[in-house]
């Protein structure tokens, strides 16, 4: 048998590739499954006004809900199904659910205008995307504005006007788009210039490196993102920041001027069913009516 710890560095790194290997093949089969019984759900999580508290809209976060493994995060999942091209397929399931959860959620009082921000992948913008999406809105009688296209700089840093039509039509069509994890990739500001970008969603690291112990590392990231939002908002976009837990972020990024906010301090991404009943009491027979 091969020792981990041994002398030999070269067998340690076969078995971390054998053990990563085997975990992927693990993956690629599931997710095979997954699609043909759709296994897949799209979770909620709220975004809210920072200074009310308003839920405006709702992330809309893919897991897998595998039948011994239970709820499966997305991480792991998506970079294979993007590797083995299943991801189109998934994100039609997701794109569906999200539709469909976002209906049920109109219905309860408060929740008629609110939105569904969903994830796409850079191969999700094929030519037929546009039609797809309008078709699956009008089936759940929603409105363009109420999907929000969450796009990561993946998607616009080849400059492809394949991608570029596209995401012109989506926004034509009405439809809004975020840029996702802003601030960490490679030229992210001058996407806001070529591309019709409505929302800004501030990455998470940021958030997390302010209202802790290290004062010197939040005072800069403090100015930083003080900085991403005066741009956006000259801009015209909605500022939104990722992975807010605790209260003293809340409060920073309310002095700063943030427009919305969005982390486990307001709410964990949630099941459809435990949204609902959450949200109303009074309408948990409209759960039992959605099965
Ligand atoms: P993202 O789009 O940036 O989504 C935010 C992630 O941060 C989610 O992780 C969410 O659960 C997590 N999060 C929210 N609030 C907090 C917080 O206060 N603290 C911490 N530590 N985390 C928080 P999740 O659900 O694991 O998703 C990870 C990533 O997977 C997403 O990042 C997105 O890039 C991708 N993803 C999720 N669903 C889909 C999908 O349907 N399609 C595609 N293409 N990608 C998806
Ligand atoms: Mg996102
Ligand atoms: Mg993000
Ligand atoms: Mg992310």
């Amino acid at each position: 048998a091969r020792k981990r710890d041994g002398k030999n560095g070269a067998n340690v790194y076969d078995e971390t590739i054998l053990d990563r290997a085997r975990q992927r093949a693990e993956i690629e089969s599931d997710v095979e499954v997954a699609i043909a019984a759709n296994w897949f759900e799209a979770h909620f999580q709220p975004i809210v006004k920072i200074g009310s508290g308003e839920i405006i809209g709702f992330e809309a976060l893919m897991r897998m809900r595998h039948p011994r493994k239970g709820l499966v995060s997305p991480a792991a999942i998506i970079s294979v199904a993007e590797e083995t091209g299943t991801i189109d397929q998934i994100g039609n399931l997701i794109l569906e659910d999200a539709l469909a959860n976002l209906a049920q959620l109109s219905r309860i009082p408060g929740m008629e205008n609110t939105y569904v921000a969903v994830n796409f992948s850079p191969l999700q913008f094929e030519p037929t995307l546009p039609m797809r999406l309008a078709g699956m809105m009008a089936k759940y009688n929603i409105l363009p504005h109420r999907l929000t296209v969450e796009i990561t700089e993946a998607v616009l840093m080849h400059d492809n006007p394949e991608i570029r039509t596209i995401i012109n039509e989506l926004h034509n069509f009405g439809c809004r788009l975020a840029l996702d994890d802003f601030g960490t990739g490679y030229s992210s500001l001058s996407y806001l210039s070529r591309f019709p970008v409505d929302i800004v969603k501030i990455d998470q690291s940021f958030v997390r490196s302010i209202g802790g112990d290290n004062r010197e590392l939040e005072l800069k990231n403090r100015m930083l993102i003080e900085g991403i939002g005066a741009i956006s908002h000259k801009m015209n976009c909605t500022v939104i920041a990722e992975g807010i837990e605790t209260v003293d972020q809340h409060r920073i990024l309310q002095d700063i001027g943030i427009d919305c906010g969005q982390g486990y301090l307001f709410s964990r991404p949630r099941s459809i069913v435990d949204l609902m009943s959450d949200l109303s009491a009074a309408d948990r027979d409209l759960v039992k009516a959605a099965g």
